[in-house]
């Protein structure tokens, strides 16, 4: 399926221009959240949907009411077929939401790179998901999951976990993510350069399409962190 193909969904109009609160940031590493920031999950809700023989409408709809009311994604599950059993079923879905990622997203990153960033990839994940990660041919300095850190975000330990592995102060960290709760308040609570990417269901449910006041800054594309971080995260030569 791609349905990022027939509607590519980094070319939906910007809502605001770009913002950045840097401060006093100096950025030398930037890690990512991996759903929905750098991973178009349409397909794998899309085929969520098939194998529950329910209509793509219904269940995306449904999850949409799950994200307003705050319950976690899981919760639209037993909305749309009582019983059913998240746990049993989830590992057939996992490889296909690799095959998903962004248009823009493992260029962004390789340029990153190019550019001298450390850069990471640390999300809400199964640990299978690193296996895959660490197959993209990117220099990844972090590719870790929650499931095999046992640590979930929002947890600050989560992004504790990220400053001790990069071995670099809080504030020369960027991350990004899609989720206002999940990622760019933690991030920013954590000291890092929080950068809040407005796409996916959970970044205009939470943010009624405005910049967050927790973000350094809010993008609409991984296209636009090279002229955000890398003028001010060039590490000294
Ligand atoms: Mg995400």
């Amino acid at each position: 399926m791609n349905e990022q193909t027939a509607n590519p969904s980094n070319e939906h109009p910007r809502l605001a221009e770009p913002r950045t609160d840097s401060g006093d940031h100096v950025v030398k590493a930037v890690v990512f959240d991996l759903g929905e920031t750098l991973v178009d999950e349409t397909g794998a809700w899309g085929d969520w949907a098939d194998w529950l023989h329910v209509p793509r409408l219904t269940l995306f709809g449904a999850l949409g009411g799950v994200i307003a009311r705050g319950g976690h994604h899981h919760d639209v599950f037993p909305l749309v077929r009582p019983g059913f059993d998240y746990e049993a079923e989830k590992r057939a879905r996992d490889a296909a939401v690799m095959e998903d990622f962004y248009p823009d997203a493992l260029e962004a990153l390789r340029r990153l790179a190019a550019k001298g960033l450390a850069i990471g990839i640390a999300g809400n994940q199964p640990a299978a998901t690193e296996a895959v990660l660490h197959e993209l041919g990117l220099p990844l300095a972090i590719a870790a999951s929650s499931e095999r850190w046992g640590i979930n975000k929002p947890d600050p330990a989560f992004f504790a976990r990220i400053i001790d592995e990069l071995g670099l102060p809080a504030r020369e960290i960027a991350y990004v993510g899609d989720r206002i709760d999940n990622d760019v308040r933690p991030a920013a609570a954590a000291g890092m350069f929080a950068v809040f990417i407005r796409r996916g269901p959970w970044a205009f449910v939470q943010s009624g399409g405005n910049d967050p006041a927790e973000a350094s800054a809010t993008i609409d594309s991984l296209s636009e962190l090279e002229g955000i971080l890398v003028g001010r995260g060039r590490p000294d030569p």
